[in-house]
């Protein structure tokens, strides 16, 4: 029988557990959130973050500049907020527009307020297998969707499919610093079947509708789908989710797979960052 891995219910337990905790110390970490240009979906996911973080009692600010904006602009209100003792955590919502040099605004955030864990600080830290001060949240939120469910990584082969620094390369580093055998495969990837049938888990991150198909996947494996494609029925991810559920021995399932779990470790990531700026001891 195939396990539909519910990202909604795990990501509802970790963000209830942060409420308490706020709850419990009175205290209020916050949230800076930087959004540039005019991108629709940007919109949708930086409203979602805001909402969860005032649920859960976490201050938000959001930062919105028009498609032309300068650089150094952004650069200035980076320093403010790396400055600003209130502010604890740092987002910087991408894709940012183009004529926008998105390392050199993502390299201006202090490492200890990078709440995406995308700096070269926190993102080496991470691939020499040492703790970063944050995590980038969808590789985490993955991986907790694996402790959750006790799925062993070690010694399996896992095909990651795309190659991004936001979900591809931190997730590929996540696994091998848990003794997985890591494929990472991208767009000039050739014979994605080949790789992919021997795969005990398959994380796909491209953001191409039926991508992974039941022909390409071996019986019992496990598939998780972070991909996100929008048309007129709604969401959908990167597997075709109705026939490869036959085959797999555990599936996420786009919505309330990974999606809920990203939103639930921006959450855990900015109270974190907060407990480390103020050394703060919980009881
Ligand atoms: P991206 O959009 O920057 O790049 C896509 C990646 O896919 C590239 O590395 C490319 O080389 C690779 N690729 C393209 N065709 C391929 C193929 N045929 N086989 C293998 N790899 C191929 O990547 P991203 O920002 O990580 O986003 C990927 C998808 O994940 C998108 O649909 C995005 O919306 C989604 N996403 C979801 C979440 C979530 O929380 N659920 C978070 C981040 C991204």
């Amino acid at each position: 029988m195939t396990i539909i891995m519910d990202g909604k219910k795990l990501a509802e337990k970790v963000t209830g557990n942060i409420k308490s905790e706020i709850k419990k110390y009175n205290i209020r970490p916050k949230l800076a959130v930087i959004m540039a240009g005019d991108n629709p979906s940007s919109k949708i996911y930086v409203q979602n973050k805001q909402k969860k973080a005032l649920e859960l009692g976490i201050d938000s600010v959001v930062l919105t500049f028009p498609q032309d904006v300068y650089e150094d602009n952004l650069l200035e209100n980076i320093y403010i907020l790396n400055e600003d003792v209130n502010i604890n955590a740092i987002l910087v919502q991408l894709p940012l527009p183009e004529h926008i040099n998105t390392k050199r605004i993502l390299e201006a955030i202090e490492p200890i307020k990078d709440v995406d864990g995308f700096t070269s600080y926190n993102f080496g830290l991470l691939a020499l297998g040492y703790n970063p001060y944050c995590i980038p949240c969808t590789p985490k939120g993955i991986l907790r969707l694996f402790d959750e469910y006790n799925i062993e990584l070690e010694g399996k082969n896992v095909l990651v499919a795309g190659r991004s620094n936001i979900v591809g390369k931190p997730m590929m580093m996540l696994l091998q610093n848990r003794n997985a055998t890591v494929t990472l495969a991208h767009s000039k990837t050739k014979n994605l079947k080949d790789i992919s049938i021997n795969s005990d888990i398959i994380i796909s991150a491209v953001g191409k509708e039926n991508l992974i198909t039941e022909d390409m996947v071996k019986q019992n494996s496990i598939i998780i789908d972070v991909g996100i494609n929008r048309d007129i029925n709604g969401l959908k991810g990167d597997v075709d989710f109705k026939n490869v559920i036959n085959k797999a021995s555990y599936i996420t399932p786009v919505p309330g797979g990974v999606g809920p779990m990203t939103i639930a470790m921006l959450m855990e990531n900015t109270f974190e960052l907060y407990k480390i700026q103020k050394n703060y001891q919980l009881l």
